[in-house]
């Protein structure tokens, strides 16, 4: 028997991701099996597959459904990278791309909200390749890098360069980036360098 979920989850993949462009198979995927109604306060379920953001407590919010696929799909995983997230939150995201990349290494400055993902992500929903830190995302993980991906979803008013050596050859970047305006970012390493793309603007919480 199917969850009272399962249409409304559906619904959202075709008329918020599919309806509007977005192709990665993969994601699209990841997007109808996530539970997204697990990860935001309970009171809240019946709005889990709402066209925009939800608080997710400690006065932070989980991304709309389509910034989420959006972001994911400018990371063009084939399946098997490892990618550096700053900025779990609820931990949706983090189990978006857990099962559209290899290995996720997912760090949170709260600690109650890193405690919370860890456990509905690796004790209730089983996932054994998302990997949790306390601390500031700036810093990245240096013992996992260098990563394939590293995704940010908490704005830095500037990028913190500081994290491109953790980023490898051929790796990508996406963040919200800007202090009031804020702009999605993509970033390549290629032959060592750094070359940056502008994107659609957007409004996260600030990387603190
Ligand atoms: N992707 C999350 C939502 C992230 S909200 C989800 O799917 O639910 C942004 C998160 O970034 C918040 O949880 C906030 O506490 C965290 N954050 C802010 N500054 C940070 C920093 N310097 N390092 C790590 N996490 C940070």
């Amino acid at each position: 028997m199917e969850d009272r979920f399962g249409q409304p989850r559906r619904d959202m993949v075709e008329r918020q991701l599919r309806q509007r462009g977005i192709r990665d198979q993969a994601v699209l995927a990841a997007m109808g099996k996530v539970p997204r109604e697990l990860f935001i306060e309970a009171g809240l379920r019946d709005s889990a597959y709402a066209d925009g953001p939800l608080p997710i407590g400690c006065r932070q919010t989980i991304s709309q459904p389509y910034i989420v696929a959006y972001m994911t799909e400018l990371l063009e995983l084939q399946g098997g990278e490892s990618v550096l997230e700053i900025g779990t939150g609820s931990g949706y995201q983090s189990a978006v791309l857990a099962e559209t990349a290899g290995r996720v290494y997912s760090v949170e400055v709260i600690p109650e909200l890193s405690a919370a993902a860890g456990d509905l992500l690796s004790t209730r929903l089983g996932y054994r390749n998302i990997f949790f830190r306390v601390g500031r995302g700036q810093e990245g993980w240096p013992e996992f890098a260098p990563f394939h991906r590293i995704l940010l979803t908490a704005a830095p008013a500037a990028f913190p360069a500081g994290l491109f050596a953790q980023l490898g050859e051929g790796g990508i970047v996406v963040a919200p980036v800007g202090d009031g305006e804020q702009r999605l970012i993509r970033y390549r390493k290629q032959g060592g360098v750094i070359r940056s793309d502008e994107l659609i603007g957007v409004v996260f919480v600030p990387l603190v």
